[in-house]
């Protein structure tokens, strides 16, 4: 689904962009921009009064794409739409090339082209031409000419190994192996080098080289070198990293005079006699930053033979595992990092300052949970969740972004999802044998996903008969994970969670409609599988399904970096459903263990006062529950035990988290669930890794000196400023498995199909969810009628709806969606065998309720009506805390500032406990002359407190006969049509 057949028909040939990069460096711009296509997908049928604009078609914002335009020197292009912004740069590039009639030499040059032109390369570099254009060599260039005695003019070849792209790119096409060897480059240089014999010199063990005629004069005096001599002097604020581990890192700073070359002066710092005997990395963290590390070449011989550059077994003792962590580099000895060079952008050196705070994110960010919190910029306060609830409640990166920022770290290949949608079939055979899933793929999908998913065929069919408890039991266990994860689930939980999945017997298998399943790979640059977690669980949302496959993985390698102990992950890799290599895993990561939590073991043990939560403050009664947006406003400080002045470490004024998800540290989530808005808490805890400290303040020398001098705490100040109620559907899906909503429409889809029948109007209809689910059944329903005031909503059903039923050969005649109110008349509602009406009448005010009952059973008498809401009283289980009366709630509820928080959904105007309800449909039934039993869904009707959504099934007295006073609306004594067709479906058409 990542396009990989694109990327793979790349790999092995020259990109248009680093075409159109070769020839034109930075004067190619590339701009891309979005465009907006209005989707293609109408929907026939739809029309909306009100809307003049005839022929109306949905405003919809179709999924993005994006258009590039080059800009070369001469001309520009433009490419065609993509849905990727990299294939609009890509072809806009092609379109250049095209146009310079450049043939890009198909696949790779031969071992010979490569040489042959790293020699045209180097011969240019040193060229009187390169010297006078703008280009990081050139700048080089003339510094080396700056140098003093003997020095004068040696070029030093790791700068060209390391920081001519050209060079190095052609060094990695003679041999790969250039990329995690480093000084294999150096070698090919040489050799090409050697090759210019004439005009360059570079003796045997030296590794610079020097031309041998002298430029001419008048092109050093150009104007471009005088412009060179940088008046000031640059002051390098770097680090120096020592190979022994026991040393810590420090800041060195160094001034580079305008005369001077600031490779010289490295060299000095590290104690080599001549720069060109110091190798570079290759740039760190970001492509474009110049920060590099700088050490001494090791001990080196050339080996006759292959005249290539090897480095004697002796060194591997002194390898510099800091710098090699941070690089993925081999790296030798003690070693400078620092940000200095020269750009394409300006003669003058070029210098970015780097602290030892900078040195510790970067080592942070090098782990799934340190990008997670950089990302929210609370390092020692936010921790990476357990859980993907929603998009909305998530803050900082997303998983799938940290992924691939994690794997853009450790130089992996970028990491592969591929989605599959899953149809669950219906359940319409219900007694007959498993049904095996159908798997679907994509169409843009690739082979290989193919072949992965055709054998993982699930099988999610329900067995009848008494074994289905346990059956259902031990997938909540394989695919509640997160969920239980992200609950802090009351006491009884047990009891309620058996309760609920004993009633979801139809429920479970009867999953309608397609869900998305994912698998997400690990590559190695060289392409080997590292990792693969395929999760069993399906979504709705192709993202929500993205982003928890993703969640899983940085879980899993968080635990593989983080514990240290392999096997806690590896026992955690079927839950979160993960298999991987360890020999390739270990190949890849063998040095974390050396770097992260190596300070963990130094720390003194802390002092007793941890863990008192000093909660201040009146108690509102409003608090957080699982599921909630929190806001809060916190600091922490370090405490030194002795008394000295504390010292703050991090601090937000707004900084909002899901409750439940663990995205932030246990100890404050814990605290914050026990305090009510307004409210403040005191807190101290022990020290956590010491990296993470010191990611965190930029006054590394008293937090270390703090550190190294006494047991030290850590203090929390916490003020909940407010809560977002968890959305009805967020909490109801973090409680009930199936999801409640999903529940309620599996209910009605039974008594539907019990029943004989054939035409059924949904009042309230929202977004269609019970309409689309009943297409997934064989029912004897001929004509569907949905009704509702949202047109938004109506529009969305209109799509579902269109979209299943050109598909599907189904029995339906006839469906229609109207938007109108369901307490108004309109004939075209009335007689129907079936009446649903789902979690609607608490929208509405309860005068309201009542009038919508007088008219459904009144005058529309449908033969049978299933109402659903809210049960006011099992809200005590998804708060986790005793509900407070209603007219508690309503002083609250001003002095709240008007926001209710005691029902289940801000829309709700009520909700009513089972005794109202009872009340109300009972009296209604009676007026009319229904009969009415009360059932539910979520819970269980003899445990307290009853079902979480009750649910009312009307049936007309048989047999049926007029009430005075109900006159239902026949078309006899006059159409009345209040309803607007918003859209209508016939086969034919
Ligand atoms: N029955 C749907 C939607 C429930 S949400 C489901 O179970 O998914 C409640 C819906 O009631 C909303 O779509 C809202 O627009 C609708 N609604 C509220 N008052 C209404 C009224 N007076 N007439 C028609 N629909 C109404
Ligand atoms: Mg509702």
């Amino acid at each position: 689904m990542e396009g990989e057949g694109v990327a793979d028909a790349r790999k092995n040939t020259i990109t248009p962009k680093a075409v159109i990069n070769s020839k034109f460096g930075i004067k190619a711009s590339y701009v891309v921009e979005e465009v907006v296509e209005p989707s293609q997908d109408g929907c026939p049928g739809l029309s909306i009064p009100g809307l003049s604009v005839p022929g109306f078609s949905i405003p919809q914002k179709g999924p993005s794409s994006y258009r590039c335009r080059l800009e070369l020197p001469d001309f520009s292009v433009v490419s065609g739409t993509f849905r990727k912004k990299k294939d609009a740069e890509q072809d806009a590039a092609q379109k250049a090339v095209d146009k310079l009639g450049i043939r890009p030499s198909k696949g790779k040059p031969t071992l010979e082209e490569a040489s042959e032109e790293l020699v045209s390369r180097i011969s240019y570099l040193f060229s009187d031409e390169f010297i006078q254009i703008q280009h990081p060599m050139s700048g080089h260039l003339r510094a080396t000419l700056r140098r003093e005695g003997d020095h004068c003019g040696l070029f030093p070849i790791s700068v060209i190994a390391a920081c001519d792209g050209k060079a190095s790119s052609l060094c990695k096409q003679i041999d790969p192996k250039v990329e995690s060897n480093p000084s294999l480059a150096l070698s090919f240089i040489k050799l090409a080098a050697s090759k210019l014999s004439g005009s360059l010199s570079s003796p045997d063990e030296k590794l610079w080289i020097k031309r041998l005629n002298p430029y001419p004069q008048d092109i050093l005096e150009s104007p471009i070198d005088q412009e060179s001599c940088h008046p000031e002097v640059t002051t390098v604020h770097a680090l120096y990293i020592p190979s022994l581990m026991e040393e810590p890192v420090e800041p060195i700073n160094f001034d580079v005079l305008p005369s001077g070359y600031y490779m010289d002066i490295i060299a000095e710092k590290l104690r080599i006699s001549n720069a060109s005997d110091l190798l570079i990395s290759r740039p760190i963290g970001r492509a474009s930053s110049e920060t590099r590390l700088y050490y001494a070449a090791p001990e080196m011989y050339w080996s006759e033979a292959s005249s290539s550059l090897e480095i004697a077994e002796s060194c591997k003792d002194s390898i510099n595992v800091r710098a090699t962590y941070l690089s993925g580099q081999d790296i030798y000895g003690n070693a400078i990092l620092a940000a200095v060079g020269y750009t394409w952008k300006s003669k003058d050196l070029s210098v970015e300052d780097i602290s030892i705070l900078s040195y510790y994110r970067m080592l942070i960010n090098k782990t799934p949970a340190g990008a997670y919190k950089l990302s929210r910029g609370a390092v020692i306060t936010a921790t990476l969740p357990l859980a993907f609830t929603t998009k909305t409640n998530w803050r900082g990166l997303l998983p799938r972004d940290i992924l691939n920022t994690f794997c853009r770290q450790h130089r992996l290949a970028e990491p592969t999802f591929n989605t599959s949608i899953v149809q669950i079939k219906s359940s319409s055979e219900l007694s007959g044998p498993p049904k095996e899933l159908r798997t679907m793929k994509p169409a843009n999908e690739t082979e290989e996903a193919e072949a992965t998913f055709s054998t993982s065929t699930i099988d999610e069919s329900a067995e009848s008969g008494s074994a289905y408890l346990c059956e259902v039991k031990t997938s909540f266990e394989l695919s509640g994970l997160s969920k239980k994860l992200r609950t802090m689930k009351p006491e009884n939980e047990t009891g309620q969670a058996d309760a609920s999945f004993s009633t979801s017997n139809i429920e479970e298998s009867a999953e309608s409609g397609s869900n998305y399943q994912c698998e997400v790979k690990i590559l190695s640059k060289m392409q080997e599988v590292i990792l693969v977690c395929s999760p069993k669980e399906s979504f709705k949302r192709q993202n929500d399904c993205i982003q928890t496959a993703a969640l899983k993985v940085l879980s899993w390698l968080n635990m593989y970096f983080l514990d240290m102990k392999a096997e806690k992950a590896i026992s955690s890799t079927n839950t979160l459903d993960i298999t991987f290599n360890p020999k390739h895993l270990h190949e890849e990561f063998k040095l974390c263990s050396s770097i992260h939590g190596y300070q963990q073991r130094n720390i003194q043990e802390v002092n007793n006062k941890i863990c008192q939560v000093n909660i201040e403050g009146p108690d509102s009664g409003i608090s957080p529950t699982p599921g909630s947006l929190v806001s809060i406003t916190y600091s922490v400080s370090l405490v030194p035990d002795d008394g000295h002045a504390k010292e703050l470490l991090e601090s937000a004024d707004v900084f909002e988290f899901e409750m439940g998800t663990g995205a932030v540290i246990s100890y404050l989530e814990v605290a914050v669930a026990q305090m009510s808005v307004g409210q403040s808490a005191c807190f101290f805890i022990g020290i956590p890794d010491q990296e993470l400290i010191l990611a965190a303040s930029d006054d590394f020398a008293r937090i270390n000196s703090l550190l190294n001098s006494n047991p030290c705490c850590l203090e929390y100040f916490v003020k909940l400023m407010h809560i977002t109620e968890p959305l009805e559907d967020g909490m109801e899906q973090a409680f009930f498995s199936p999801p409640l909503s999903k529940q309620r429409v599996e209910y009605a889809v039974g008594r539907i199909r019990q029943s004989d029948a054939t035409s059924l109007v949904d009042f309230g209809c929202g977004s269609g969810s019970l309409l689309e689910s009943l297409l997934d059944y064989a029912t004897g329903l001929e004509k569907i009628v949905g009704v509702d005031i949202s047109v938004k909503s109506l529009i969305r059903a209109a799509k579902v709806l269109h979209s299943k039923l050109s598909k599907d050969s189904s029995t339906i005649k006839s469906a229609v969606l109207y938007d109108g109110s369901i307490i108004e008349l309109d004939s075209r509602l009335c007689g129907f065998d079936m009446g649903t009406c789902l979690e609607v009448i608490e929208h509405m005010q309860e005068e309201q309720a009542h009038l919508f009952g007088d008219i459904v059973l009144g005058s529309f008498r449908p033969k049978t009506l299933i109402v659903s809401t809210p049960n006011y009283e099992y809200n005590v289980i998804l708060r986790g805390s005793s509900a407070p009366n209603q007219e508690e709630d309503a002083d609250e509820k001003s002095q709240a500032g008007g926001q209710s928080f005691k029902f289940r959904n801000h829309d709700h105007k009520f909700e009513w406990t089972r005794r109202q309800f009872e009340s109300w449909a009972s009296k209604l039934a009676t007026k009319h002359n229904y009969m009415v039993e009360f059932s539910g869904v979520g819970g269980s009707h003899d445990i307290e407190p009853g079902f979480a959504s009750q649910i009312a099934v009307f049936r007309m007295e048989p047999p049926p006969h007029s009430i005075p006073g109900d006159s239902p609306v026949s078309s006899a004594e006059g159409v009345i049509h209040r309803c607007n067709v918003v859209w209508e479906w016939n086969p034919s058409s």
